[in-house]
């Protein structure tokens, strides 16, 4: 039974489509990254997901139940943090947990325990007495986590939950976000295609509303794969004389003493383009090998996955 299955899901606000005609399905554990350009529809379909929004059309099933049919039960299997954290801050840490606790039907004697348990594992502890308005927000962003997982759900839902930390701060959630997905699937979304390589094991990539892409990480590193090289010479006729060279498809300048030239083997042409120039005495100032940036990715995939009709 998949954790997550999603059948032609739409969604409009008023005549715009922020989704359009989304399946996929979440087979088992591990951390589900979904990538996309702001407005892409990330937000909107993880709404939907944990029954915040109702679609326009389609449906969620959770472990087989249909977040239509039966939202409570449902709801129980999940937990959430969207974008924006739904955190009491005039409330100290430890309050706004057991609030949270009662939110998710907890019974009464369970709750501190519960409490309890996701303050040791979100790391939170030693500020349980401090108010929430007054942590860092890498702290409120470990509270927004524990209020997703103060039930236990085997499915964790997290909207951008690195987004606007610092570096170091964009790293202990990361740990975090590692420790809570081994036992249990974590859904979370991202603008930052670093980020879903350096969190997940799969990922599900949205343009403008579709998906355009869906696969392990390894399989997406293959659209990755450096394809060109920029190189940097003082010779002013550089760009014949690489355009000449045997492997080079394709010479661009791109102003200055740089060009970038496409080649069919990325380790084979950096090695000839330097001894050429050598040779050539050309005065090479610099050579890199490009990979394909998200956005040639977002480009080639929606293209190639653009609908035949609309
Ligand atoms: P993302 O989270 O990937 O940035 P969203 O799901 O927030 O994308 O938005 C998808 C599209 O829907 C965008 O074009 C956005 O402007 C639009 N949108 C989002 N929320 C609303 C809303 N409440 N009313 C109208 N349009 C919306
Ligand atoms: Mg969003």
């Amino acid at each position: 039974m998949p954790i997550v299955n999603v059948k032609q899901l739409s969604h409009r606000y008023a005549v715009h489509w922020a989704i359009r005609d989304i399946d996929f399905e979440i087979p088992q554990q591990g951390i589900y990254g979904l990538l996309g350009a702001n407005g892409s529809g990330k937000s909107t379909l993880m709404n939907i997901l944990c029954g915040v929004l109702k679609p326009t059309m389609g449906d969620v099933y959770i472990k087989g139940i249909n977040t239509k049919d039966d939202p409570v039960m449902a709801k129980r299997l999940m937990g959430f943090l969207p974008q924006r954290p739904p955190l009491h801050i005039d409330l100290t840490i430890e309050e706004y947990l057991r609030h949270c606790a009662g939110l998710r039907l907890i019974p009464r004697g369970s709750q501190r325990k519960a409490v309890d348990e996701v303050l040791e594992k979100c790391g939170i502890v030693h500020f349980r007495k401090r108010l929430i308005r007054n942590l860092s927000g890498g702290y409120q962003q470990r509270v927004g986590i524990a209020q997703a997982i103060i039930h236990n759900p085997e499915l964790v839902v997290l909207d951008e939950p690195t987004n606007g930390l610092d570096p170091n701060q964009i790293l202990e959630i990361r740990n975090l976000i590692k420790t809570i997905a081994q036992d249990r699937t974590v859904i979370l979304s991202t603008h930052i295609l670093s980020e879903v390589q350096a969190a997940c094991n799969h990922i599900l990539m949205l343009a403008e509303g579709r998906v355009v892409f869906s696969g392990g990480v390894d399989e997406f590193d293959s659209y990755l794969v450096p394809n060109t090289i920029v190189v940097s010479v003082l010779e002013p006729h550089a760009a014949e004389g690489l355009s000449h060279l045997q492997g080079i498809l394709e010479v661009e300048p791109l102003g200055g003493t740089r060009y970038r030239v496409k080649v069919t083997d990325v380790d084979e042409m950096l090695e000839a383009i330097v001894q050429h120039s050598v040779r050539q005495g050309w005065r090479l100032r610099g050579i890199t090998a490009e990979t394909n940036s998200m956005e040639t990715i977002f480009a080639e995939l929606s293209k190639k996955n653009a609908p035949t009709t609309d």
